[in-house]
């Protein structure tokens, strides 16, 4: 079974082509700059060189249709007929309260999300457009939607609710949804799977640390508590955003920048470590910012460090111990100064990071010393994997 995996940006699509068989990914590629222009596509049969191609993709039908006509073509093709394309898996950000789990795309999915527009105004427009864009192409093809805040439904009301009129909640369903669910989702079964044991009977702290972060308590494989929020504003100092702020500082900065909306690109585009450092959002800058001596630098890396920390310390307490820590994303996965400078004060709970160990990036590893009573691992998380097998269990039914 080959089942396309679609991540529809506003102005990107990415996609993987996987055999279900041995779930091996085909081919892969990024569309970049939809309705821009210098609009481009990068498309990878595994195996071969990357191929790159510059034209004019007004909208996500067209990239939609550029994407199958890369998958069909004589030489960087993996496809020689659509009809071998059994279904298709798409990322869609926000299902607010709707979903907690996968489902088959129909009308009645569609308006549901379509109803959660105002929860994620920039994201879930852009996935339904991806939707839409292969029901046009491939009616025939059977969709599936994978949600990144499914796996966050299993929380408790007193971790979801914020101090707020309760009719903020009923009338506007503003609440903790959290987000990045199939990554938190995937790593945690793995490390189970790692650690050889049941996830039922596991206590796992899962840190997703990207451009975008978040952090996650899973007990006995639910979701009881996660650092994103309403948004993914929320929660411990990321590339751009600012993560926890005295929600106060909005209104001032609305005052001072002269709107809210300023106010909210600056704390969504300008803050966090990029803010912060004055350098820049990706660590890889500010690790040589730090080598060279630069002060904050060095307190952007300590800032996120801290949260780190400090949210370990909390979800430990909200599950009344904890068994395995895992690190996923771009910098869980590539940093191992983080890795090491987060876990350090963690003694007291039993961690202890084998600073040996802890010297890879990129590779799933246990990082924690023989006698640390929590195991601490390294997982690349794999959320295109998770969209294809829900998406192969959900038409296989
Ligand atoms: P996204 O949230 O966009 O999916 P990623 O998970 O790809 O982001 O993470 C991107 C971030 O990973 C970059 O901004 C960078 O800070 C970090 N990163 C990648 N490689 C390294 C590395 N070798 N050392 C430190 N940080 C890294």
């Amino acid at each position: 079974m080959k089942v396309l995996v679609l991540n529809c940006g506003s102005s990107s699509l990415k996609y993987q082509l996987f055999d279900m068989g041995d779930e091996r990914v085909l081919a892969k590629g990024l569309i970049e700059r939809i309705g821009i222009e210098g609009s481009r596509l990068k498309h990878t049969k595994v195996g071969s060189d990357a191929v790159s191609i510059e034209t004019s993709i007004p909208d996500h039908k067209v990239a939609v249709k550029l994407v199958l006509d890369a998958l069909l073509d004589k030489g960087h093709g993996v496809l020689s007929s659509l009809d071998e394309l059994s279904a298709v898996g798409h990322r869609v950000v926000h299902a607010g309260e709707k979903f907690a789990c996968s489902v088959r795309l129909d009308g009645a999915v569609m308006d549901a999300l379509k109803e959660c527009v105002p929860l994620a105004p920039l994201h879930n427009p852009a996935n339904i457009t991806g939707i839409e864009a292969i029901t046009a192409v491939l009616p025939e093809v059977p969709q599936v939607g994978v949600f990144d805040t499914a796996f966050h439904q299993t929380m408790p009301k007193e971790a979801y609710m914020y101090g707020i009129p309760y009719r903020y909640y009923e009338d506007y369903k503003v609440r903790r949804y959290g987000f990045h669910g199939t990554s938190h989702f995937f790593v945690a079964n793995r490390c189970a799977e790692i650690l050889g044991k049941p996830i039922e009977d596991l206590k796992i702290i899962t840190c997703h640390l990207g451009n975008g972060s978040s952090i996650t308590a899973v007990k006995n494989g639910k979701c009881v508590d996660t650092t994103m929020g309403f948004t993914p504003l929320a929660g411990v100092l990321m590339g751009t955003r600012c993560g926890d702020i005295d929600p106060s500082i909005v209104k001032f900065i609305a005052e001072k920048e002269g709107s809210v909306d300023k106010a909210d690109s600056l704390l969504n585009k300008e803050s966090g470590v990029h803010g912060v450092s004055g350098i820049s959002s990706d660590l890889r800058d500010i690790e040589d910012g730090m080598a060279k001596g630069d002060e904050r630098a060095t307190l952007a890396f300590n800032m996120l460090s801290y949260g780190i920390t400090k949210y370990i310390g909390a979800y430990a307490a909200a599950m009344g111990g904890v068994d395995a820590i895992v690190f996923t994303a771009g910098i869980g996965e590539n940093c191992s100064l983080i890795r090491e400078s987060a876990t350090a004060s963690l003694g007291f709970l039993g961690v202890s990071v084998d600073s040996k160990k802890n010297d890879f990036r990129g590779e799933e590893r246990v990082i924690s010393s023989d006698d640390s009573k929590v195991k601490v691992v390294v997982v690349p998380t794999n959320e295109e994997l998770v969209i294809a097998r829900d998406t192969k269990k959900l038409v296989s039914l």
